[in-house]
């Protein structure tokens, strides 16, 4: 059995949810009290607190976690990175109150007190920058923190910086960048054959499905003269299929993987090479 940590609430829940069940790794049958689930095969979830993950996943407790990079980095275990999930992307970044009139690191005086739930990154971060601040820890919200006259900075996450500027703050430097991660510990004495390669298979299976969100397999009919200019139009993975038609040979259909952010482009350019019949999926899995 393999046991992977998987958030239990909280903003990555969701996302990860879907992303194992994707990978056809849903959860089948909930556990006592919905703490453990099995996820078919050799797979089994525990469902914790995300900033618990890193914690268990060093201990043992699970085999493999997910969680976001910033709980990674906070906790100061020792855990190895299998794979960027490329959701649940933030930035930790410091905040200063607007009207305080610091627009840089460099500006801040004296040692203001800094409110955070992240204190060792934090510390570690104005250590480095050769600022002297004393670390305020809060659980959370620490943008109200200047409000209540606790702290003059916060140090927290933010994904769009909304919330700072609700609250009349002014981001001054990014921290670290963010996003949920699959982690599993760096064991002292070799693993076994069995986990190493049920840990290679969940890599594989998670990391297909990630591969393909950002895709598209796209269908054309074009006119076989104008091959060469179609695979200049559409790379694919490795240049596009090209099949027969039944139509006495005047046209072709072509294949191809494209970036769906460059869909409209290339249906834009296979049209005006003379490209019909144009069919566009989404793609469930990748494996280069
Ligand atoms: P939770 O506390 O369980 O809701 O999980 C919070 C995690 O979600 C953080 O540690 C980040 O990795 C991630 N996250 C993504 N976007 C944001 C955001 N805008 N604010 C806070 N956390 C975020």
């Amino acid at each position: 059995m393999l046991r992977i940590a998987l958030p239990n609430k909280g903003r990555l829940s969701e996302d990860v949810r879907e992303l194992f069940n994707d990978a056809g790794l849903e959860v089948r049958s909930m556990g006592d009290r919905a703490l453990t689930a099995s996820l078919g095969g050799e797979f089994e979830a525990i469902f914790v607190r995300s900033q618990d993950i890193p914690e268990f996943v060093a201990d043992g407790v699970a085999d493999a976690g997910v969680t976001g990079w910033d709980l990674v980095c906070e906790s100061g275990c020792q855990l190895e990175q299998l794979l960027d999930l490329e959701f649940g992307r933030c930035r930790l970044v410091v905040a200063a109150r607007e009207d305080s009139g610091i627009a840089s690191v460099d500006e801040i005086r004296g040692s203001p007190r800094v409110a955070t739930s992240f204190p060792a990154l934090s510390r570690s971060y104005f250590d480095r920058s050769g600022r002297k601040v004393e670390i305020v820890p809060v659980s959370g919200a620490a943008e109200i923190a200047p409000h209540l006259g606790i702290a003059d900075i916060v140090v927290d996450l933010t994904s769009t910086g909304s919330t700072f500027r609700m609250n009349g703050l002014r981001e001054v430097a990014t921290i670290l960048e963010s996003t949920a991660r699959l982690i599993s510990a760096r064991p002292a004495a070799p693993r076994s054959e069995e986990k190493t390669r049920a840990l290679g298979e969940l890599v594989m299976a998670l990391g297909s499905v990630i591969r393909a969100r950002d895709k598209r397999y796209l269908m054309a009919n074009v006119p076989r003269a104008k091959l060469e200019q179609v695979r200049d139009v559409l790379p694919g993975l490795k240049g596009p299929t090209v099949v027969d038609i039944l139509d006495g040979g005047t046209h072709v259909a072509v294949h191809a993987v494209v970036a769906a952010s460059a869909v409209y482009r290339t249906i834009a350019a296979l049209k005006a090479l003379g490209g019909e019949g144009i069919l566009v999926t989404r793609i469930e899995r990748l494996m280069p």
